[in-house]
């Protein structure tokens, strides 16, 4: 049973592998420019053990509830966790505690949660933020993200804050406004928005952007890491 499973994740890893290498290729740029972070959300640890034991470095959750104890079961992998959902400032305490990365930092409430809890829990937090391509359209479907005028300041806080280390950007190909159904432009977006913020903070390079339908796009614009779920894992019975 998990020999078969462990058949069926190899080969569909290899051809996410082909897709990212085939990308790279298309846009000039090296293969070891772009990381793949799995997206494990709604799969049991066994997936995310026998992913670490095919050679998945990286893995992504969205809730916290089910990261911590799926992160609990993974003990003894050497993982690196990232938590790209919407979080609440009273989860940020518990996602310390297993997260590396956190992608979807989206307001300063949340920023000074993070390092509070960072620095009680003596670790430090990669932290990205998350930017909405939508941001002013009215029927923006909700799914986090600070408006773009707003980066530089939570930058400015992120840099700032205990705990805390300034990693880059994150985003969503948007479903709604101008930029609906076109993710190269969305992600050229959000490039240019890294770009800026780099003059600041040159540290901040890592632009996350692609899931499975679009990683092509997000790899031609300039991502430097792909989150990608359902092409590796198959289809998941509840959404995002
Ligand atoms: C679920 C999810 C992904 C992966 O999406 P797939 O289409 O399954 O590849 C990527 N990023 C975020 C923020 C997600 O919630």
């Amino acid at each position: 049973m998990s020999d078969e499973r462990k058949a069926q994740l190899a080969a569909s890893l290899a051809r996410v592998e082909e897709r990212i290498t085939a990308a790279c290729d298309a846009a000039g740029r090296a293969r070891k420019e772009v990381t793949l972070i799995v997206v494990t959300k709604t799969r049991p640890a066994s997936d995310v053990r026998l992913l670490a034991s095919l050679g998945v470095e990286h893995v992504a959750e969205n809730r916290d509830q089910e990261a911590s104890q799926k992160a609990r079961e993974c003990v003894g992998t050497s993982l690196t966790w990232h938590f790209v959902g919407q979080l609440q400032t009273n989860k940020a305490r518990s996602v310390v505690a297993y997260a590396d990365y956190v992608h979807s930092v989206d307001r300063l409430r949340l920023v000074t949660a993070l390092s509070t809890a960072a620095v009680r829990a003596e670790r430090e937090l990669g932290c990205l933020i998350q930017v909405a391509l939508d941001a002013g359209v009215a029927e923006a479907a909700s799914r986090g993200g600070a408006a773009p005028e707003q980066v530089p300041a939570l930058a400015a806080a992120v840099a700032a804050a205990p705990g805390l280390r300034l990693e880059g950007l994150m985003a969503v190909a948007p479903l709604a406004g101008p930029l609906a159904g076109h993710p190269l432009a969305a992600f050229e977006k959000l490039t240019e928005i890294t770009s800026r913020l780099r003059r600041d903070h040159p540290a901040a390079t890592m632009v996350s952007a692609g899931m499975s339908g679009d990683l092509e796009e997000a790899v031609a614009a300039g991502a430097t890491h792909v989150r990608i779920g359902t092409a590796i894992l198959g289809a998941r019975s509840r959404l995002g």
